[in-house]
C-alpha cells in the first residue's frame, strides 16, 4: 500500500497516505488520531536539463530505466534528476572533477593548478562518504557554478555485485536523489529557524535561511556521468581519486557543459500524523516511536520497511489495549513528512510541542531504514543489526536483544554478536559494551529531540547490501524479492522495537544506566585527546576527566543502591516516583541554552553531528580544539565541568532522597 506509488514530501499521494495511516491507527484502537499541518518552504522541480556541448555533442537522460521484471520501474510519476533547494540558475562552463567535493579535495585541485571558480563541478557520492548537502557548501566556498553528483560503481554499483534488477546494487541508470539543506547547521523549515511553521506563522526572508544553499546542483548516474567524464583530456587523478569505471578518471580538460534548473520553491502544506494511547499509571510520561512517511520516489527501504515495521507495531500495541493491557506511560506514535528535505516534520512538531516533550518525554525510538539490506546476499550469519542509542540506554536495549529470536534462529543478541565479530573482522564477538553505537550521527528524525530538546533517543535497523538507496529501484520488488523476501527482518525489528518501547513504558524505574553512560563518555575524551593531540600546556582537560569520572561513579552508585532495594523489595512507590522524575531530568542537563558556537540550535553538549552528518562528541570542545582555538576550547570545556558537576550533583541528591525515604 505504501510503496504503491511515488510519494515524496507534498505530492497529492503523500498527503493521501497521511489520510490512510489515520484511518489505520483509528482501527486499531489508537486515541486523540490526529493531522498536524505545517506550511514550510518546499522545493520541487519545474524543468531540469543537462548537455555537453563540446568536445562532443551528448545530452543526459537524468531518467531511470524501466525493467520488464518490475512494472513498477515504468510508471511515468517517477521524476527525473534533481536535487531539493538546488537554486534554480542557467549556466554553460567547463568541467572540474573533484573526487568526492570534500575540503581536501579541492586542496589537492589548487595545488595541481585548478580552480574551479565559475565552472561546474563534478563529484563522487562516497569515499570517504560525506552528506551531500556539505558537498554543496563546499562547492559553493569554492566558488563553482554548479554542482553535479554521480553515483560511481566503485561505491553502490557492479563492482560491489549484482545489480538491480537480479541483485541489491544499483544499475547504471540509477540516481541517488535528495536533498541538498544545510540542516546540519539548523533542520526543519528553512524559513522558522527555531519555531514551528504552523499555518499563519511568521516565516522569514528565504535569502536570510541559513540552511539553503546558493548553489545549483543536480545528481546524476553513472551512465549520464561517464561521456562527461571519458571526454576530459587534462592530468591524470591519483590512484585514491580512480573509481570503478573503465575509463582514465581526469581532473579537467576540454568538457564543456549546460546546466539548467527551473526550480519551484514555495510554501507547501506537510503533514505529521500523531496518535497515543493513554497510559494507565503515569499518563504524562510519553514513549515516542516514529518514522517518516514522504520518500523520494516508493520508498521501499527508506522509509516503507520502517513504516510496515511500526503499523506492524501499532497494530500489535493496539491489540494488547484490547485486551487490557494498558501501558503504564503513554505511548505516541508519529508519522513524519518532508524527513528528506530537512528532517522538517519531526522538526517542526518537535518546536511546536518543546515545552511538554521536554517534561514528558521518557525517550524516543526512531525506526527510518528497517531493513536496508539485502537478506539473499547477507550469508549465514544474516543482516547486521547496527543500532545506535544514547549511551545510558545501551544497557537496556542489550538485554531486550536477548528476548527476540533473530531470522537466523538465534536470539537477536547472539545474532547481533556474531555480525559485529563478521563485519568488523574480529576473532570473538566485541565485549557488550562494543555493541551498541553510541555515536550519534545526524540524517533522521531523532535530531530535534536528542540535539534541541534534550530527549534520549534509540535508532533501530538492519543494514547489509543496499545500492538503490533514494532511487526508483529502492521499491517492493527491491524489497520483496532481493532484499527481505520472507519479512523475517522486519519482523524481527517490529519485536525489538516494541520490547523496548514496552519496557521504557511499564518499568518501575526507568532503564537508564548512568555508569554505562558516564563509561562511554570516558571513552570520547579519550578519543578527543588522541586524535587531536591537544597540547596540555594550552589546554587542560585534566578536571573534565575527573569530572566524567565522579559523574560515573554516581551513577554507579544510585544503580547498586536502588537495584538492592527494588530486588529486596523494600522500594515503595513514592521513592521510586521521586527518582523517576530526577532519572528524567539527566539528559535536559546536557543542554546549553546558548547552543554549540555558530550552531545555536544544536544545544546538546555531548552530541551534534558534523556538517557531514558524521557523527560529533563534545561538539563545542571538539570544533574548537580543531579550530586551534584554545580559548573558546577553554571555555567549552567549562560549559562540560558545569553540566557533568550539575548531573553529578542530581544523581547524588537522587540517591540520598531514596535513602531518606527508606
Ligand atoms: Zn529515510
Amino acid at each position: 500500500m505504501f510503496t504503491a506509488e511515488p510519494h515524496p514530501a507534498a505530492s497529492a499521494e503523500n498527503n493521501r497516505l497521511a489520510a490512510v495511516m489515520a484511518r489505520a491507527w483509528r482501527a486499531q484502537g489508537w486515541e486523540q488520531v490526529t493531522l498536524r499541518r505545517y506550511d514550510v518552504l518546499h522545493s520541487r522541480p519545474r524543468s531540469v536539463t543537462l548537455e555537453m556541448t563540446a568536445p562532443a555533442s551528448f545530452k543526459a537522460s537524468l531518467r531511470e530505466d524501466p525493467y520488464d521484471r518490475d512494472p513498477d520501474t515504468r510508471n511515468p510519476a517517477i521524476d527525473g534528476a534533481y536535487f531539493g533547494y538546488s537554486v534554480s540558475g542557467d549556466v554553460t562552463a567547463a568541467l572540474v572533477y573533484a573526487h568526492s567535493g570534500n575540503p581536501e579535495d579541492y586542496a589537492l585541485l589548487r595545488k595541481n593548478g585548478i580552480s574551479v571558480k565559475g565552472k561546474v563541478v563534478i563529484v563522487r557520492y562516497s569515499n570517504p562518504y560525506s552528506y551531500r548537502g556539505f558537498k554543496a557548501l563546499v562547492a559553493e566556498r569554492e566558488g563553482a557554478a554548479a554542482l553535479l553528483i554521480y553515483s560511481d560503481p566503485a561505491e553502490d554499483g557492479y563492482a560491489r555485485g549484482k545489480v538491480f534488477p537480479d541483485g541489491p546494487w544499483g544499475p547504471e541508470s540509477h540516481i541517488q536523489h535528495g536533498a541538498i539543506t544545510y540542516d546540519y547547521i539548523v533542520p526543519g523549515d528553512p524559513t522558522t529557524p527555531g519555531w514551528a511553521s504552523v499555518p499563519g506563522a511568521k516565516h522569514i526572508d528565504p535569502k536570510q535561511a541559513r540552511s539553503l544553499p546558493s548553489i545549483m546542483a543536480l545528481p546524476l548516474s553513472w551512465r549520464d556521468a561517464k561521456p562527461l567524464l571519458e571526454n576530459m583530456n587534462g592530468a591524470e587523478v591519483p590512484p585514491e581519486w580512480r573509481g570503478a569505471l573503465p575509463i582514465t578518471y581526469r581532473f579537467n580538460g576540454a568538457v564543456v557543459v549546460h546546466v539548467h534548473a527551473d526550480m519551484d520553491t514555495s510554501i507547501q502544506p506537510y503533514t505529521v500524523v500523531e496518535a497515543r494511547i493513554r497510559g494507565s499509571e503515569l499518563p504524562d510520561q510519553w514513549v515516542l516511536v516514529g518514522n517518516h512517511r514522504d520518500a523520494w520516489v516508493y520508498g521501499g527501504v527508506d522509509p516503507v520497511s520502517g513504516t510496515a515495521a511500526m503499523l506492524e507495531l501499532t497494530r500489535s500495541l493496539g491489540e494488547l489495549k484490547r485486551r487490557g493491557l494498558r501501558p503504564r506511560r503513554t505511548i505516541v506514535v508519529c508519522s513524519w513528512d518532508g524527513e528528506e528535505y530537512a528532517l522538517t516534520g519531526s522538526t517542526e512538531w518537535g518546536e511546536q510541542f518543546s515545552a511538554d516533550l521536554k517534561r514528558k518525554l521518557v525517550a524516543y525510538l526512531n525506526v527510518d531504514e528497517a531493513v536496508a539490506g539485502a537478506a539473499t546476499t547477507a550469508g549465514a550469519e544474516g543482516l547486521s543489526f547496527e543500532p545506535s542509542a544514547v549511551a545510558s540506554l545501551a544497557p537496556m536495549l542489550l538485554e531486550a536483544s536477548k528476548s527476540v529470536r533473530a531470522p537466523s534462529g538465534k536470539s537477536l543478541y547472539e545474532a547481533w554478536r556474531a555480525t559485529a565479530m563478521r563485519d568488523k573482522k574480529l576473532a570473538a564477538p566485541p565485549p557488550d559494551s562494543g555493541l551498541v553505537e553510541t555515536r550519534i550521527g545526524s540524517g533522521s528524525d531523532h535530531t530535534v529531540f536528542l540535539n534541541h530538546l534534550g530527549r534520549p533517543v534509540i535508532n533501530l535497523g538492519f543494514t547489509g547490501d543496499y545500492g538503490v538507496y533514494h532511487s526508483a529501484y529502492d521499491d517492493h520488488f527491491w524489497m520483496t524479492t532481493i532484499g527481505d523476501p520472507s519479512f523475517a527482518y522486519h519482523l524481527a525489528l517490529t519485536r525489538i522495537w516494541g520490547l523496548v518501547a514496552l519496557r521504557l513504558a511499564n518499568s518501575d524505574i526507568l532503564p537508564f544506566d548512568f555508569e554505562a553512560n558516564g563509561a562511554a563518555l570516558q571513552g570520547f575524551l579519550a578519543d578527543l585527546e588522541r586524535a587531536d593531540k591537544i597540547d596540555p600546556a594550552r589546554l587542560s582537560l585534566a578536571r573534565l576527566a575527573d569530572r566524567i569520572a565522579s559523574f560515573t561513579a554516581a551513577g554507579e552508585q544510585l544503580r547498586a543502591l536502588t537495584l538492592h532495594d527494588l530486588a529486596a523489595g523494600s522500594a515503595s512507590a513514592q521513592q521510586i516516583r521521586r527518582l523517576n522524575d530526577r532519572l528524567l531530568e539527566v539528559e535536559s542537563n546536557w543542554l546549553d541554552p546558548d547552543g554549540i558556537p555558530g550552531r545555536p540550535w544544536f544545544q546538546h553538549v555531548l552530541y551534534a553531528a558534523r556538517y557531514t552528518y558524521d557523527h560529533l562528541e563534545f561538539p563545542g570542545l571538539t570544533e574548537a580544539v580543531e579550530a586551534t582555538d584554545w580559548s573558546r576550547a577553554a571555555a567549552q570545556a567549562q560549559v562540560l565541568d558545569a553540566a557533568f558537576l550539575k548531573n553529578t550533583e542530581l544523581l547524588q541528591s537522587a540517591a540520598a532522597e531514596w535513602r531518606g525515604g527508606r
